[in-house]
């Protein structure tokens, strides 16, 4: 009923190829990884996302024997947990005989937590006079550029930041992208149909149009970056001091390239879907939860409008989309992305803040 297609100024999306009645169940997305938020970790299913607050759930992940046999202790496990046996079998069984890799990279990351940051000092006036420089609006140029950057900043593995909330269940979501590439890498390949943002996001971030070449000097890269950018590089430092971390018996993954951990971390900044409480209801509002997120590769060609004609509705960790009115023959698919009962200047002010575009739905251009 849906196929996807190339539109000008929106990229791909999914035009309905026939007409369509309104209650039609159009697609059924499957997540290649999902994780959940570092606030609810307790009282949330890893597996189908149940929502048990206040109380916690009571399927543990790991079983003591599990953690006599890598000698270390359960309290570590202690967020990831279960609504049932059927979901933690679940679970399992989609990651096959690597759960336990998973699991050893769970407990890596919250070693690497405990640890104290040594943060790196920049000295912003160290920068030495640079003569050479791009154009970062030459994609190619600018993809260079960026490569070496990671590879001088990254190389000793030695940058540190102040850890946050987001950053645990990122580093998570980013080891089960890992882990599915190891079992299943055909899924795992399904990550590409997804935009790669980070060229985009750089050029948001840095607004001059020249970029100085720097060859192999880090504190010049480091003064030169945005922010934003070098916490990034930081976390990629946590997750391979967090693989590396040395234990023989606590399973880790072979050594990931910053270009792998970017692609995946660029594609989830503005690609992954929200798992909000209470999945059923059409609207999210303010008094929901947003338990956990994930990335739904057949889904992310469901463009915003500020008028949908299609409804998402969360089923466990699954997402169906169903229309919302009848879509005629060649009419573009749309899912709004978050609320929408607002003016046209607010809607289109938080469309730009979370996703970076300016809405030109119908709607908006009507209201505008
Ligand atoms: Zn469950
Ligand atoms: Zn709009």
């Amino acid at each position: 009923m849906l196929e996807i297609t190339r539109l000008p100024n929106k990229g791909r999306a999914y035009v309905a190829t026939t007409d369509i009645p309104q209650d039609t169940l159009l697609c059924i997305s499957e997540p290649l990884a999902t994780t959940v938020s570092q606030e609810w970790t307790p009282e949330t299913c890893m597996w189908c996302f149940h929502f048990s607050y206040p109380k916690k759930q009571k399927v543990k992940a790991v079983t003591e024997d599990q953690c006599k046999q890598w000698n270390i202790s359960m309290r570590y496990f202690k967020d990831f947990l279960f609504c049932s046996d059927r979901c933690k079998q679940l679970c399992i069984n989609s990651f096959d005989h690597h759960w336990n890799t998973l699991l050893g990279i769970y407990y890596r990351i919250e070693l690497e937590f405990l640890h104290e940051n040594n943060s790196l000092t920049i000295k912003k006036d160290s920068v030495p006079s640079i003569d050479k420089s791009i154009d970062i609006k030459d994609d190619h140029a600018l993809s260079t550029w960026l490569n070496h950057a990671w590879d001088c900043i990254t190389k000793d593995v030695d940058l540190y930041k102040e850890l946050d909330e987001v950053d645990k269940p990122m580093l998570r979501l980013i080891a089960t992208c890992l882990v599915k590439q190891l079992q299943d890498s055909a899924q795992f390949e399904s990550l590409f149909d997804i935009q790669d943002n980070e060229l985009t996001y750089f050029r948001q971030l840095y607004q001059n149009h020249q970029l100085p070449i720097v060859q192999d000097n880090k504190e010049a890269y480091l003064s030169i970056l945005p922010q934003s950018l070098v916490d990034v590089m930081a976390l990629y430092c946590t997750f391979i001091r967090a693989c590396r971390y040395k234990n023989n018996r606590i399973p880790t993954l072979p050594h990931v390239h910053h270009t792998i951990f970017r692609s995946i971390y660029f594609r989830e900044r503005a690609n992954s879907f929200g798992l909000w409480e209470n999945g059923e209801q059409e609207e999210i509002t303010d008094d929901l939860e947003l338990l956990g997120y994930g990335i739904y590769p057949s889904a992310v060609y469901f463009n915003h409008s500020c008028d949908p004609n299609v409804l998402k509705k969360r089923d466990g960790r699954t997402f169906k989309f169903i229309s919302k009115r009848y879509i005629r023959k060649g009419e573009e698919a749309c899912i709004s992305y978050g609320q929408v009962d607002d003016t046209v200047e607010n809607r289109r002010s938080r469309l730009w803040e979370h996703y970076h575009f300016i809405c030109q739905c119908s709607r908006c251009l009507k209201e505008q």
